[in-house]
């Protein structure tokens, strides 16, 4: 009888003693209804949001409690395009022959922790040299700091397209890259090429339907895919559960991408009005990338930093994002919040929030971008929002972001599945 009494009192106490986190918050943004709500507690356990109660309240002498009452709580935010393995730099290009993998990872791991610590607890990495798979799975494990990923691990291109690993190199270092490498001449090679990514460990399927701003080739907006190869790699991608994206900034291929079957478009630079219409009609998103846009013009103008064939295509190019986002906003065109960090330096995500407002999206719809959708996009149902049973994924910010959007590239507490990594 002592004994059983002895186990009651042990499970009463375990129980009343579990470690959970109580954020005491004056202000939360429901992303979802756009509200603010205000003196709320949210109590987290293990990894999940278990409760939100009115009021400021603690738990028990073992919780841990935070003090969040003069600040902003959001959900925390998802990017649906950076390069996390690399950053814009004068050596980028020599970089490709002077660093080995192990180097890349290292840096990696810097950008990663750069990321979360701006508050974007979640990222779509659309496409590097494969280390970012392994980078994923470190962050999974726990070993290394950094957002959830969603890689692309390495992108596809066709011979000579953007993202083909051996463009502007001497004939003898060129070589002929197969699917394996990420390049694809045939609907046959782009099956490949999908199930090569799925066998690799990545989790979305990135192609360069047009010509890119950074690659050293003459044309940055030509169609580069046949759109029987396009079919043939979104099928494939679809039977294997994997999210398709392309990069565009030509009007045809981006046509292409949509008859396609891709589900969001990046950048979208060039995109005509019929394109826009296309886009609703097949409820395609654009990632409109504004924050990559603007570094690349601010890149070319600096002397030597960029080969005069890219820097020529980034003058062109990228000051047209900001005109043709506010455009297809206004049009109806659904937006999924994407940075293109890496050409943009890491840590910097947030200040698409400032550019997106800029170009005419009122901010709560920005955030509700960055969060609700890009969780809906990644099949993520625990993600993007402060509620009950979801993941703790969390940020806080000095000021309300509604009233101030600039605020949003202060985030001073992030926590991510329950666990607080800047406070
Ligand atoms: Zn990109």
């Amino acid at each position: 009888m002592k004994k059983l009494l002895f186990l009651l009192v042990l499970l009463v106490f375990t129980g009343a003693t579990a470690q959970d986190s109580y954020l005491q918050c004056g202000k939360i943004v429901d992303v979802e209804s756009g509200k603010i709500l205000s003196e709320k507690t949210i109590v987290i356990s293990g990894n999940k949001i278990i409760e939100i109660k009115n009021g400021f309240v603690a738990g028990g002498d073992q919780d841990q409690v935070v003090d969040l009452k003069s600040k902003t709580i959001l959900p925390g935010f998802i990017d649906m395009h950076v390069h996390i393995e690399s950053e814009s730099s004068p050596s980028r290009y020599l970089e490709a022959f002077t660093m080995n993998e192990a180097d890349v990872a290292f840096e990696s791991t810097v950008y990663a922790k750069r990321t979360l610590m701006a508050g974007f607890t979640t990222v779509r990495d659309l496409g590097g040299s494969g280390v970012n798979i392994a980078l994923k799975n470190a962050i999974n494990k726990g070993t290394v700091v950094g957002p959830r990923i969603f890689t692309a691990g390495k992108a596809l291109a066709t011979t000579g397209g953007h993202a083909d690993p051996t463009n502007g190199r001497s004939n003898e270092l060129m070589g002929d890259p197969g699917p394996k490498e990420g390049v694809v001449n045939s609907p046959a090679d782009g099956r490949k090429a999908v199930r090569q990514r799925y066998k690799d460990g990545a989790d979305v399927i990135k192609i360069t339907a047009t010509g890119g701003v950074l690659s050293v080739a003459k044309n940055g907006q030509n169609p580069q895919f046949t759109i029987e190869e396009i079919k043939a790699i979104t099928e494939t991608a679809k039977d294997y559960g994997m999210l398709t994206a392309a990069h565009a900034h030509g009007d045809e291929g981006m046509q292409r991408a949509i008859l396609g079957g891709i589900k969001t478009i990046e950048h979208g630079t060039l995109m005509s009005e019929e394109t826009m219409e296309l886009m609703i009609k097949y409820n395609t998103y654009m990632v409109p990338t504004i924050s990559a846009g603007q570094e690349a013009a601010r890149l070319a103008k600096i002397p030597n930093y960029l080969p005069p064939v890219v820097a020529k295509k980034a003058l062109e190019i990228g000051p047209k994002l900001n005109a043709t986002f506010a455009k297809a906003y206004k049009k109806g065109v659904s937006i999924a919040f994407g940075t293109d960090s890496g050409v943009s330096p890491h840590g910097d995500n947030a200040k698409e929030f400032i550019y997106m407002n800029k170009a005419g999206m009122p901010i709560i719809e920005a955030l509700r971008s960055a969060t609700i959708t890009n969780a809906m996009l990644l099949g993520e149902k625990e993600l993007g929002q402060i509620k009950e049973g979801y993941l703790a994924d969390i940020v806080a910010v000095n000021e309300n972001p509604l009233d101030n959007v600039e605020t949003l590239t202060d985030v001073i507490f992030v926590m991510k599945e329950g666990v607080v990594y800047k406070q």
